[in-house]
């Protein structure tokens, strides 16, 4: 972290009887062309229309209903709708392989930060061997108000101190000119406690409303990032990705700030390739 700085949508069919019997009078008018009650063959023809027509309506109506078309399957023998393209993955499936241990400190949450803000992944080193546990405790004892959302051990444990919504102070003053270069103008979202601005060099404070802090435990010049430590920043970042449905471009913290220490040297290739490909290692 290299903190010197304190830093989410009828009818009425009864009709009455009076208006049936109107109409049964006016019937005889044009009844004869129709009915002739006394002529066999009419009746005839009228008892057995509803023979003819009962064995077509038999043959046609279940054709109708169950099927139309030969071809279209019934829907009991219809598949059942194929699952939705997966293209975006769960976050929440992610967020329990990653075996994340949550130890949310109150201290550490400066105010909600709206979905529409979040912009980056901004990482640090802690520049300490002190495992996750200790650095959380620490940063909860030392009165700064400054935090990381994740902090990531060498044998890649990770521990989450902080909601991913809640701004946490772990980028601090920026470069002045930072806050219009990244686009974090809006710090009204922060509640700022705990701040001290640093000089007029570093100015800037807005990226703690636009980002996610990942700290990984390493110290400056002290060799290699392990492989585990490095898988499980990759999967963090994949379940980052997933929950915003977006990919947050990658900076470490020396680009927001000039002159800090985090992220090592030793961390330069892993941060181009996490740039290019999301990920420590080159595709
Ligand atoms: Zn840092």
């Amino acid at each position: 972290m290299s903190m010197a700085y304190p830093s989410l949508a009828r009818c009425r069919k009864g009709a009455s009887t009076a208006l049936l019997a109107a109409a049964l009078v006016a019937l005889p008018a044009c009844s004869d062309q129709i009915i002739e009650p006394d002529a066999p063959e009419q009746q005839e023809i009228f008892t057995e229309e509803p023979n003819d027509v009962a064995p077509i309506l038999e043959k046609s109506e279940p054709e109708d209903e169950v099927s139309p078309r030969p071809n279209t399957p019934s829907p009991a023998e219809r598949p059942a709708p194929a699952a939705e393209p997966t293209a975006e993955p769960d976050a929440d499936a992610l967020k329990e392989a990653l075996a994340i241990t949550e130890d949310f400190r109150e201290s550490f949450a400066h105010g909600t930060k709206p979905r529409d803000h979040q912009r980056y992944i901004v990482l640090h080193d802690t520049e300490s061997d002190a495992d996750a546990q200790s650095i959380i405790d620490w940063w909860d004892s030392n009165g700064n108000l400054v935090a990381a959302h994740f902090v990531v051990n060498k044998d890649g444990s990770i521990w989450q101190c902080a909601p991913l919504d809640a701004i946490v102070h772990h980028a601090g003053f920026g470069d002045t000119g930072h806050n219009n270069k990244y686009g974090t103008t809006d710090e009204s979202y922060d509640d700022k406690r705990g701040t001290t601005p640093i000089g007029d060099w570093a100015a800037d404070y807005g990226m703690n409303s636009y980002s996610i802090g990942i700290e990984m435990v390493h110290s400056s010049s002290t060799g290699a990032y392990p492989e585990a430590q490095l898988d499980a920043v990759d999967d963090l970042i994949a379940y980052i990705d997933a929950y915003y449905g977006f990919e947050s471009e990658i900076i470490d913290h020396k680009a927001w700030r000039s002159g800090n220490s985090d992220t090592s040297a030793e961390f330069a290739d892993h941060l181009a390739h996490y740039q290019a490909v999301r990920t420590h290692a080159a595709g």
